[in-house]
């Protein structure tokens, strides 16, 4: 409904962030409106001018949309981003180059906008949507901002779990954070420094920490039977190490896990492991059984069972038993 009436203004600014975010037919060809944004441009989208990257958020852009969905009754908390957070990239781009990523164009962390640029005083948190914040060798000071202001902050994005220290660790775990703290595990081939990072971390905290773990993306662009085979397992190989420190996975699938025969795997992996509730509870296995014999679950993994009778090992992990810190280490999840 926000499309219509467009020709009466004289420019229309349009962006977007998701490449499978939906805009109506004809709005793009219309003569007064520009577009742009990693949604439309993935990562060939051309930067903003400095005076518009750089101004101070409108935190208020959103306030008719919300609050007509407050009235129809949806919950607040679906919008807590739009009403209690300030929002903004203190740092932006990154170093690794993963070939799947919006940033693989990057060469570095860069300083992106100092925190008083988008800080709104009023809004009780801040959410920071910076790409790989301690991969910047000012992140301390950045930090040391964050804290000053008492605000509760979360990174929206998974951090760069690879690059902790000892001073990362003790900075970050010690901060009035809002929230899980979330990092990325995107490559089994990184279960190693992940583990002993991970054992740095649990120096310092024994709160639950999420991963992002990708999946479904081939990295050598050879999208045959074995890849699709390998990646399943190294997903269940990720989601075994994280139990072991007591962290949450989270699945994201890259779209192209559709062509995969064994799709139906990710997506129940995803089902399994999305719902920390269940997963704390429940093995792969479990969870198939629960959904019933005739579920779609259960067959897809039944069938993978049949196939690699290597599986097995894997639906019998059970969190609280795999788990260093038992059950019940501390953390934020629902
Ligand atoms: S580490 Fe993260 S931000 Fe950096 S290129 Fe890889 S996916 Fe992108």
């Amino acid at each position: 409904m926000y499309y219509e009436g467009l020709d009466k203004f004289d420019r229309v600014y349009l962006s977007k962030v998701f490449t499978d975010t939906e805009v109506p037919e004809g709005v793009l060809g219309m003569g007064n409106v520009s577009y742009g944004g990693t949604g439309f441009f993935y990562d060939r989208a051309p930067s903003l001018p400095e005076e518009a990257e750089h101004c101070m958020t409108d935190y208020h852009l959103y306030d008719r949309w919300v609050q007509e969905k407050l009235d129809a009754g949806a919950r607040r908390s679906d919008f807590q981003f739009y009403l209690d957070y300030s929002i903004g990239f203190l740092s932006r781009g990154c170093f690794r180059k993963c070939a799947f990523c919006v940033n693989r164009n990057y060469d570095r962390v860069c300083m992106h906008s100092p925190l008083e640029e988008f800080l709104n005083p009023e809004r009780k948190k801040i959410c920071l949507l910076d790409d790989n914040f301690l991969g910047h060798p000012r992140w301390k000071e950045m930090l040391d901002a964050l804290k000053r202001t008492g605000k509760p902050f979360q990174f929206r994005q998974g951090l760069d779990e690879r690059l902790l220290d000892d001073e990362k660790c003790r900075e970050l775990f010690s901060a009035r954070y809002d929230g899980t703290y979330t990092f990325a595990f995107d490559d089994v081939r990184d279960a190693g420094l992940i583990e002993k990072k991970l054992i740095l971390a649990r120096k310092y905290t024994d709160v639950r920490l999420r991963f992002y773990c990708f999946c479904g993306f081939d990295r050598e662009d050879v999208w045959d039977g074995a890849f699709w085979r390998d990646d399943v397992f190294g997903l269940l190989e990720r989601v075994e190490l994280l139990m072991k420190y007591g962290c949450l996975p989270y699945v994201m699938r890259f779209g192209r896990y559709r062509e995969s025969p064994f799709w139906g795997m990710y997506v129940t992996i995803a089902r399994w492991v999305n719902q920390p509730g269940l997963f704390c509870k429940k093995s792969l296995r479990e969870f198939g059984e629960m959904n019933g014999r005739r579920s779609a679950c259960f067959k897809y993994l039944d069938d993978f069972e049949r196939r690699f009778s290597e599986a097995a090992y894997f639906y019998d992990l059970k969190f609280e038993k795999v788990c260093a810190l038992g059950a019940d280490g501390r953390g934020e999840e629902s």
